[in-house]
């Protein structure tokens, strides 16, 4: 039996259902999240990878949504843990917690409103080609002003330029989108963060380049650094930029590294996957199934051993 956490417990899925009055379905105003969990056969475990950082994301978003809830990181860390014990999960999984106004009342505020959240698990796989790499294009969507909709948050009515982003790049035989911000400067993928590799020096956009202020960007700095003894430069990119780059990779929950091979039909460095990006893998995908201890502190375990 699969469940659910939904309006305050564990239901058979087919139970966790919204009225199609819930007014964040019709307004977009949602919070979410997306976590992994990996599977360790040997360990006979099941790791959720920065459970904790991403419940803190949620309930700091949801502050700025005037969406409280009676939940601390603790209490969604251990329902999550729960859910995934009841759900029997031995292999890699995605989690999505999604925080949203159940009231069943039109008018988009996002005041007087009851905010409930839910978590459900999903058999993801690998979202990007994270081995050979991909090919991407600079979208002509812009992404989201601060101003406008804030990057910053993962709010659900966000998406809608994600989904513009990565149909375009996909209706061209493409397979992600990099988007520009408002001002011309390189931001993010439609999912994903972005590094550049100039010189030995890795380049990601600040988070004042209207992003999302990603996890596993904060993870890939400190393995550059500590690992790779690779300087990080935080600036605004420029489109050309892109082209001229030795390596690229994205980073997310779901694409994990992903390197990026081509950009716009230019080869990015030879054309296959960089060393550096290939480096930071190696060492991503081996702390994050829990096989590298001084990143234990990144994992939460779920069965109790
Ligand atoms: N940017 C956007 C727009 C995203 O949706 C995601 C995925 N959450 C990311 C960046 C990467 O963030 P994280 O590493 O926290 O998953």
């Amino acid at each position: 039996m699969e469940y659910a956490f939904f309006e305050g417990k564990f239901v058979p899925i087919e139970e966790a259902k919204i009225n199609i009055k819930t007014n964040s379905f019709h307004y977009g105003t949602a919070i979410f999240e997306g976590i992994r969990a990996y599977w360790n056969e040997e360990h006979q475990q099941l790791y959720i990878l920065f459970a904790r950082e991403h419940y803190q994301r949620l309930l700091r978003n949801c502050k700025a949504m005037f969406m409280e809830l009676p939940y601390s990181v603790e209490d969604l860390v251990n329902i999550t843990v729960e859910l995934l014990r009841k759900n029997q999960i031995k292999e890699d999984v995605y989690i999505r917690p999604i925080v949203y106004f159940k009231d069943l009342k039109l008018t988009p505020k996002l005041i007087d409103y009851t905010p409930e959240i839910a978590i459900y698990t999903y058999n993801f796989g690998r979202y990007l080609d994270t081995s050979k790499g991909i090919r991407v294009k600079v979208s002509s969507w812009r992404r989201n002003d601060d101003n406008s909709i804030p990057s910053r948050w993962k709010v659900a009515g966000a998406y809608v330029n994600s989904a513009l982003a990565k149909t375009e790049a996909l209706l061209a035989g493409y397979d992600e989108a990099i988007m520009l911000n408002q001002h011309g400067f390189v931001a993010e993928g439609s999912g994903e963060n972005i590094f550049l590799i100039r010189e030995g020096k890795a380049i990601t956009p600040s988070y004042s380049e209207h992003i999302l202020e990603g996890i596993t960007r904060s993870a890939v700095k400190k393995l550059l650094k500590n690992e790779l003894v690779v300087e990080i430069e935080e600036r605004p990119v420029a489109r050309s930029e892109l082209y001229v780059a030795d390596e690229i990779f994205l980073t997310g929950t779901a694409a994990e590294i992903t390197p990026v091979v081509e950009v716009d039909n230019r080869k990015i460095g030879g054309g296959d996957v960089g060393a550096i990006t290939k480096e930071l893998q190696d060492i991503y995908f081996r702390a994050v199934r829990g096989m590298i201890e001084r990143y234990f502190g990144w994992l939460t375990p779920v069965y109790e051993k």
